[in-house]
């Protein structure tokens, strides 16, 4: 039961109840016991788990090791059909495969149900379990939405300036290494002042949000959509060529424009947009960026509303 040192004694001969409440007893020492020895790991990588899943995950598998469940008479299962109940664990008796007891905790993990039959020793246990993975979670989500809100723009949710270039750090090296190209769009709301000046701040706000909105519905999977700043957008393709960018870009005027005649702008809306691919050959992404720029302000000087290379 406990590797050889002797739990207890009980003299023959043995009342069933007596040598049940025993083996409960006795494997819940044991449990507790290898249980106290791996705890102080587990609590270190909860409080590095950086989502919830991951959290909970732990905590699953805290449960399963084998040597925690390994006592010779009591297997932890998890319950059929449990899910929606929350982690669940039932205490059987091995041997005649009777349930002896089950201990569990709400979908939430806040209250811990269990049964008057089992062993304290096993409540104890799943709560000092789950009542760190509870607040693991809760540190997991605070730490998620922090994230969030350091990536997001406020007025539109898609991704700022400071996430922008993270991705396009990421996706430079990326293409060092598989040697594919792709292309950044950098994109300028024609005449903005004007369309604030006429209509107000407010639907010059919405305007802003109408062009994030379309640019994120834009993007595939892999790509990013940001705002660069004050009427600035920038939108990251990988593996994907100027001219099939462009493609897209003419759809994105597209939508551009009939949202402009929903927000009722007597001049429409548009954006100057510029485009550069990695065949350009840039010493780095801030000059990848830099040519997609250029490309933009030839757009503007040219006359706005268009695509430029
Ligand atoms: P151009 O075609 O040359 O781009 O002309 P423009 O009038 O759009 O000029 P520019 O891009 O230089 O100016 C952008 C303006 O956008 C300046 C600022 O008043 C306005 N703006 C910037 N951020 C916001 C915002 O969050 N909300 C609103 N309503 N206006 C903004
Ligand atoms: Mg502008």
């Amino acid at each position: 039961m406990n590797q050889g040192s002797i739990s207890g004694f009980l003299t023959k001969p043995w009342d069933g109840d007596e040598l049940r409440s025993a083996v409960l007893q006795f494997t819940g020492d044991s449990i507790l016991s290898h249980a106290g020895r791996r705890f102080p790991s587990y609590l270190g990588s909860l409080f590095c788990a950086k989502s919830t899943d991951e959290a909970q995950g732990l905590a699953r598998s805290f449960l399963a090791d084998p040597q925690l469940m390994g006592c010779r008479n009591i297997v932890f299962a998890k319950k059929p059909g449990a899910e929606d109940k929350g982690p669940q664990i039932l205490a059987m008796d091995r041997l005649s495969g009777e349930q002896v007891g089950s201990v569990g905790l709400d979908p939430d993990h806040r209250e811990l149900f269990g049964d008057a039959r089992i062993h304290a020793n096993f409540q104890a246990l799943v709560r000092s379990i789950f009542e760190p993975c509870r607040l693991a979670c809760a540190a997991a989500e605070a730490w998620d939405e922090m994230r969030l809100l350091s990536e997001r723009d406020a007025l539109s949710g898609i991704f700022n300036r400071r996430a922008i270039e993270k991705a396009l750090s990421v996706e430079w090296a990326r293409s060092r290494r598989n040697g594919r190209v792709f292309s950044v769009l950098l994109m300028d709301v024609d005449s903005f002042k004007t369309i604030n000046d006429l209509m107000g701040h407010e639907t010059g706000d919405r305007g802003i949000q109408a062009v994030a909105s379309i640019l994120e519905q834009s993007c595939r999977a892999m790509d990013s959509a940001g705002r660069y700043g004050g009427d600035e957008f920038f939108l990251l393709f990988p593996e994907t060529s100027k001219i099939d960018a462009a493609a897209a870009a003419r759809r994105i005027q597209e939508k551009i424009a009939a949202a402009g005649i929903l927000l009722g702008l007597p001049d429409g809306l548009s954006l100057s947009i510029g485009i550069a691919d990695t065949q350009a050959n840039p010493a780095d992404a801030a000059q990848l960026l830099a040519f997609a720029d250029q490309a933009m302000y030839r757009v503007k000087r040219a006359g706005r509303k268009g695509i430029g290379f």
